[in-house]
């Protein structure tokens, strides 16, 4: 099992800030804002690269919801950004799917 499909399953801790039948957030342990929470699907999938059917697509779909209920939660009404990294140059550390979900300071663009 993947990290993050350990943290989905309860099996290491993580600060959950939202958890469903299809999704589970949390805080990121290195935030690089005020408010950064990774929104991942229980299930592995190992990045949008591998949206391949209805299943998967459902479940990015799951993570967006999540995003929006999260933003409502925490009062993100001054905007967000929501970003999901692609492989190594796309810069993905972690091979499960996760939404970065950044608020709390203006956001910079372009990315790094
Ligand atoms: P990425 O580079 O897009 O794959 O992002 C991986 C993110 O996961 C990084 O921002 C890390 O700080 C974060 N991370 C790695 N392990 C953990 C963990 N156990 N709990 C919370 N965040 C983590
Ligand atoms: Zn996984």
């Amino acid at each position: 099992m993947c990290i993050f499909c350990k943290i989905a399953a309860g099996e290491i801790p993580a600060a959950i800030v939202f958890k469903n039948d299809h999704v589970t957030a949390f805080n990121d342990l290195n935030p690089q804002a005020p408010t950064h929470i990774l929104i991942i699907p229980n299930r592995h999938i190992e990045s949008v690269n591998e949206i391949l059917d209805d299943a998967s697509a459902n479940a990015v779909a799951e993570c967006l919801r999540a995003a929006r209920e999260i933003a409502q939660q925490q009062n993100l009404s001054n905007g967000y950004r929501l970003v999901t990294n692609i492989g190594k140059e796309g810069g993905q550390a972690v091979m499960h799917l996760h939404f970065h979900l950044l608020a709390g300071r203006r956001m910079g663009w372009p990315p790094g």
